[in-house]
Order: structure tokens, then sequence, then C-alpha cells
């Protein structure tokens, strides 16, 4: 057994991942195994009968038997036999799927569901680090590679094992000569099929590799398409199109002619032993060694053998295959979020932040968003954030939703470490209105409620008025049940900022943030959307990052980032009066006010 263990653990090591849930339907398994058995002892059995029979007609020719009546009463009653041992068989067949199957299907469900949620848990920096395509294949590709070994692989090494097991026993009982001679092709057949499998394998990667190809190509030519269009290069597009497809196609045939070998392959060798089994079993037979009907019982066995010995090959392939994608997709299970939760008590949030000599280096750029920033924001207050683009502003407000840990300096919620507190609380209590916002494709109502899942009618009109969304929603002909296109493409880029603020207020957080969400609407709108925050974030820390004046002029406190660094901080009323970026700000717009 240790020998055994050893084995396993050295071949199918990626494939014990598995296991725990082979033990969750152990007994689903366990029925499917005896149904199995039962269905392959009882197929076995019309060999047997059939030989019976014939030799029954033979006695008969022979003279041995001479009442006609018996004779046509035992073929009558095989013939029952036969037909009902096959119905029984199919029964079981059918009892053996419904179990394996099945259990296959559930296994598939359940792996599909851990690795959701782990991508869920995974924090921004493995997003970056993997593309989409990856994501989804593992998920899909991957994980059906597995099933075939959690379900077909089981049924097909256990159909093989009794076919062979009983099939051997029955043929070595009645003549081990014949026998041998009958399964000289099977090896063959199992390393040809083995071969054959590992080729169809090795080609339909590529295949699959262009179908992807295909895929990617479309859905960029299907995104851009307005780029396409208005740059008119439809043409190059078709010719490069044209030339993925025709490999592809290629591919494909080159494919298919590996397939077209496997069934001529597995009816070749079927014959070589039908013809083995008709000149040895003849001769034994002329010699006077055996009966006719060993010759038809042993054809039939052939029969039967040949299936379950092809498919070794095949399962062998099969199994591989789901080792090799189990290993991809451990790969994304293994992976411990960056982003840890280490508190599990929920956490009340006051909305102190504090940044304490705080930098930040992007992993993957190496870049230095953030150096040495210190400010500190109490409960309520409002900090505007200024600077130019990739000063650090969204960096600086990623830290505080948590979206990257920083290794440098600390960030203090309300006077604790930001990591110390619970990572749903720090979450569920920030509004956060992202630079460019994303909506689903779902209703505006359902976009809105993203940020509380138990809004009422009212409280989403509420949030919408104060976003200075409304009007614009009530216009469409289905109001707030407007579904919004992929990305949501029916609305304008200052529309969709303002459902997404809404999003953000409705969920009454403890700290609010909009990364420059207000530069995608005019300024009146603009100044609409402060007036009512003002109204309603008397108690919420809000942090705005915006171009505009008007979105700091009533800020508690104003900092400006320059290359990660703050290079000012006070109030409006303080930064006019002090030479620097601001000010420049502030006359370069007091200019454009008065043209
Ligand atoms: P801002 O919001 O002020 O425009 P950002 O905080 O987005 O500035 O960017 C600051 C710097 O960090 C830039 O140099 C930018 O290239 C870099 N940066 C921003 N986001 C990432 C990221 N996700 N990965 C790596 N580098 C980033
Ligand atoms: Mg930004």
């Amino acid at each position: 057994m240790p020998a055994y263990n050893k084995i396993k653990k050295y071949f199918l090591k990626e494939l014990q991942h598995v296991n725990k849930y082979f033990s969750k339907y152990k007994w689903r398994l366990l029925i499917g195994i005896i149904m199995t058995i039962l269905s392959k002892i009882l197929a076995l059995k019309v060999p047997q009968i059939v030989g019976d029979s014939l030799n029954i007609v033979e006695e008969y020719l022979n003279d041995e038997i001479t009442d006609i009546s018996l004779v046509k009463q035992e073929l009558m009653i095989n013939v029952l036999i036969i037909i009902g041992v096959t119905i029984l068989a199919g029964l079981f067949t059918f009892l053996m799927r419904q179990t394996i199957i099945v259990t296959s299907r559930l296994i598939e469900f359940d792996l599909k569901n851990e690795i959701y949620q782990q991508y869920q848990k995974l924090s921004l920096n493995f997003y970056k680090k993997n593309r989409t395509g990856d994501l989804m294949n593992r998920i899909s590709e991957d994980v059906s590679k597995v099933r075939m070994y959690t379900g077909p692989a089981i049924m097909y090494t256990l159909t093989m094992s009794v076919t062979l097991i009983v099939g051997f026993t029955q043929m070595i009982s009645i003549d081990t000569k014949l026998t041998l001679y009958t399964l000289i092709p099977f090896p063959l057949l199992s390393i040809s099929i083995f071969v054959l499998s590992k080729i169809i394998h090795k080609r339909s990667t590529i295949v699959q590799e262009y179908l992807s190809k295909l895929t990617t190509f479309n859905q960029e030519f299907f995104s851009g398409v307005n780029v396409v269009k208005s740059y008119g290069i439809e043409a190059s597009i078709i010719e490069n199109f044209d030339e993925l497809a025709d490999k592809s196609k290629e591919k494909n045939i080159h494919l298919q002619k590996a397939n077209a070998l496997f069934f001529p392959l597995m009816v070749l060798l079927i014959g070589i032993s039908n013809i083995i089994v008709i000149y040895v079993g003849g001769q034994q037979y002329i010699n006077d060694e055996i009966k006719i009907g060993v010759i038809i019982e042993f054809m039939l066995y052939v029969n039967i053998l040949t299936w379950p010995v092809a498919v070794v090959g095949w399962v062998t392939s099969m199994v591989q295959q789901a080792e090799a994608s189990q290993a991809r997709i451990n790969e994304f299970l293994k992976q411990v979020p960056e982003i840890q939760n280490t508190n599990t008590t929920a956490t009340e949030i006051k909305g102190n932040i504090t940044f304490k000599n705080v930098s930040f280096t992007y992993d993957d750029t190496n870049i230095t968003a953030l150096k040495d920033i210190n400010f500190s924001v109490k409960a309520g207050e409002t900090l505007a954030i200024f600077g130019k683009t990739g000063s650090g502003k969204s960096t600086l407000i990623e830290l505080i939703s948590r979206l990257y840990d920083t290794k440098i300096g600390s960030i203090l919620l309300d006077n604790k470490p930001i990591q110390e507190a619970n990572l749903d609380a720090v979450r569920s209590q920030i509004g956060f209105v992202p630079q460019d916002p994303f909506l689903f494709s779902e209703s505006i109502s359902d976009n809105i409620k993203f940020g509380k899942d138990d809004a009422t009618k009212k409280e989403i009109i509420a949030a919408a008025k104060n976003a200075d969304v409304h009007k614009n929603i009530v216009d469409f002909p289905n109001g707030y049940n407007t579904i919004l296109g992929e990305r949501g493409v029916t609305l304008s880029g200052g529309q969709k900022q303002r459902v997404s603020i809404a999003r953000a207020i409705i969920k009454e957080p403890k700290i609010l943030i909009f990364d420059d969400c207000l530069s995608a609407v005019d300024t009146e709108t603009e100044e609409k959307i402060l007036k009512n925050l003002a109204l309603i974030s008397k108690n919420i820390t809000t942090f705005i990052i915006g171009h505009r004046i008007s979105s700091a002029k009533n800020a508690d406190k104003i900092i400006v980032l320059d290359d990660g660094k703050i290079i000012q901080q006070g109030t409006h009323n303080q930064l006019i009066k002090e030479k620097g970026y601001y000010k420049e700000l502030y006359d370069q717009q007091l200019l454009e006010k008065e043209i």
C-alpha cells in the first residue's frame, strides 16, 4: 500500500486536490461502482449463452440429441435469457452513468465554485498579472478537463477492469490456447490508441490556441469597431481575419486526419482478432478440441473486449491532461491574497484618517507613486487632493480602500493601523467613485443599488437626485429600469459618473471618495452636486480629487501632490495667497471664467 501511495503521489500529485470531493460523494461513487460491476458481468453472460445455443444445435446435428422439440425449447429459453440479461445490463449501465457521471458534474460544480471564491479573494495585483482569458480558461476549459478524470476516466477504468477480468477468466476457463492467440493484437491496439490519443491531444491544443486567437481578434474588433470604421481599415482587418481563419482551418483538418484514424484502427484490430479466432479456433474444431459454439463465443468476446482495451490509451491520455489542468488550477488556488483580513469582528468606523510617512511603490512597474506622505483628516472633514496626472492622487486613495497595502509608513484609521480593522467593514463603509466608473449591463436602479442591496425605490431616487442624474434617468422611456448596454454605452461619460456617484452616496458611507469624477460634468452640474454633497456629507469624511478650484473651495483642507510628494497643504484661503501650483490654477480658472 505505501508503494502504491508513492506511485500515486508521484503521478497524480496535482489531482489529489479533488480527493476531498471524492470523499464528499463517496456513497454515490460506491453505488456507481456496484452498478458498473453488475452491468458488465451481465453483458458478459451473452456470449456464453450464444455459444451454448450453437452447441445444442451442433449436438442435434450430430445426433447426440434426437428430440427436436427439446432443442427448440432450449433455444427459446436462451433467447429469452439473452433478452432479459441485455435489458438488465442496459438498466445497470444507465444507472452507472447516472451515478458516476452525475458525480463528476457535481464535482465540476464544486470546483468551479472553489475557484470562483478564490478569484473573489485575490487582490488587484493578481488581476494585473494574469490575463482575463487565462482566468476564464482555468474555470472553464481546465475544470472540464479535470471533470473527465473525475467521471469518464473512472467509469472507463472500472468498465475496463471488470470486463477484462471477467471476460478473460471466462475465456481462459474454456480454452487457454485460443484465449492467448485471440488476445495477441490487444496490447498493440492499446499502445496504438495511446499514441494516437497523444497526437490528437497535441493537435487539438493547437486548434484550441487558434480558436482563442480568433476569439480575441474578434473581441478586439468589436470593442474597437468605431476606431476601425472611422479609420476605414476594414479591408486590412478582413485580410488579417482571413489569414487567421485559414490557419485555423488547416489545423482543424490536420486534427481531423488523426481523429479519422481512430475507428478504422479499432476495426482493423478487431478484424485481426476475429480472423485469428476463426483460423486457430477452426483448426481446434477440426481436431475436435473444441465445440463450434466456442468460436462464436470468442468472436463475441473479442467485440466486447475491444472497446475497453482501446480505452486504456485514451483514459491514460485523459488523466494526463487532467493532471496538467489541475496543476494550472492549483497554481491559482495556492495564491495567498495579498490583502488579508486579520480582524473577523465587525469594526465600527468613524472616519479619521492619518497618513504617517507613507511611501508606496507598485510591485510590477517599480514606480514609487507616493513619497513620505503625511497628513490627517478628522471624521466628517473634507480633503481635496490636487496635482498633475501621474502625481499619485489615485494611488493615495486606493491605499485608503486597501486595494493595496503599503510596506513603508503607516495609515491609521481612527488612530489604529488600517490593517487591524475588519477589511469588509472598511470596504463596506467607504463609498468610492473611481476615475473610470464601471456600470454593469443591468438596469440603472440595479446599478445604483449595487451600493446597498436592500435600498428602497425612494432611497434610489434620493441618491440619484443628490448626484444630479435623476432628471436624465426619468427622461429615458424606461426610467430607472433602463438596461445599460455592455459597459453602459447608452449613457454619456458624465451620466455614467453621476450614476456611479449615486451608487456611492446610497451606501451612506463613513468615508466618501471621489476620484476625479466630476471632470466629465460641466461646471454648473458640478456646483449642484457639490452643494448636495455638502448637505449629506456633514458627518462623512470626504476625499475629492479634482482639477477645478470649485471642488476645493469649501474643503477643510487641500493637499497638492507632485511626483508623489505633498508640495502644498492648507485651506483655499491660505493657498491662494501662496505662490505655487494651486494659485496658478486659481488664476487660470478665474481668467477662463471672466472670458
Ligand atoms: P494620478 O491619479 O495623480 O494621475 P496615479 O496615482 O494614478 O496618479 O499614478 C501615480 C504613478 O503610479 C504614475 O506614475 C503611474 O504610472 C503609476 N501607477 C498608477 N497605477 C499603477 C498601477 N496599477 N500599477 C503600476 N503603476 C501604477
Ligand atoms: Mg488618477
